[in-house]
C-alpha cells in the first residue's frame, strides 16, 4: 500500500516516519505544512498513477515554525508566517487557557492539520477522487522527543460534502 506523507521540510521527521511505518512512501513538503501553491494537481496524480490509499498530515509542536509563532516572533514575510499567527488568532481564546509552551504548539499543530486537511478538501475534483478511491486522510502529531504518536481519523472532513458530489 502506498502513502503519502506531508511534511515540513524543516523538522526532518523523516526519519522517524520510515522507521514507524514500513512500505513504500512518498513525501510532499511545505514549510510548516503551509503550501505556496495548489497542490491539488499533484495529490490526483499520485491518487490515479502511484496508487497513493493513504495520506497523511504531518505536524510536530516542535516545528520551528509554529515555535515561532507560540513566541511571537514573527519577523518574516513566509505564507507560512502569516498563515500561522492567522490560525493563532482564531484559538486565542483556547490558547490563553493553556500554560504549558508544548501544550499551546501541539494545539497549533493540530489545527494546522486539519487547516491544511479543509484546504486540501476544499478542490471539488480531488475531494471527489479522495472518495471514489477510498483514500483515508490521517492527521499525525510527531514530536521529535519520545512522546507517543498521534494519529487523527480525518475522514470526518470529507462527511462534509455537498450532496451533488459524485459518489
Ligand atoms: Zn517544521
Amino acid at each position: 500500500m502506498e502513502t503519502l506523507f506531508i511534511v515540513c521540510p524543516d523538522c526532518f521527521l523523516e526519519k522517524k516516519i520510515r522507521e514507524q511505518y514500513g512500505g513504500k512512501h512518498f513525501f510532499l513538503t511545505a514549510l510548516g505544512i503551509v503550501f505556496e501553491r495548489d497542490i491539488s494537481n499533484e495529490l490526483l496524480y499520485l491518487i490515479r498513477y502511484e496508487g497513493i490509499k493513504k495520506i497523511y498530515i504531518v505536524s510536530s509542536s516542535c516545528c520551528s515554525f509554529i515555535q515561532k509563532n507560540i513566541n511571537h516572533r514573527m519577523d518574516s514575510t513566509l505564507k507560512v508566517d502569516s498563515v500561522l499567527s492567522e490560525l493563532k488568532k482564531g484559538i486565542q481564546d483556547q490558547l490563553l487557557k493553556i500554560r504549558e509552551i508544548n501544550e499551546k504548539a501541539s494545539l497549533v499543530a493540530l489545527k494546522n492539520i486539519y487547516r491544511l486537511g479543509y484546504e486540501i478538501t476544499e478542490n471539488d475534483m480531488l475531494r471527489n477522487n479522495l472518495r471514489r478511491f477510498n483514500i483515508e486522510l490521517i492527521g499525525l502529531i510527531l514530536n521529535k522527543n519520545n512522546e507517543p504518536i498521534q494519529e487523527i481519523n480525518l475522514s470526518a472532513i470529507l462527511v462534509r460534502l455537498k450532496r451533488n458530489d459524485n459518489p
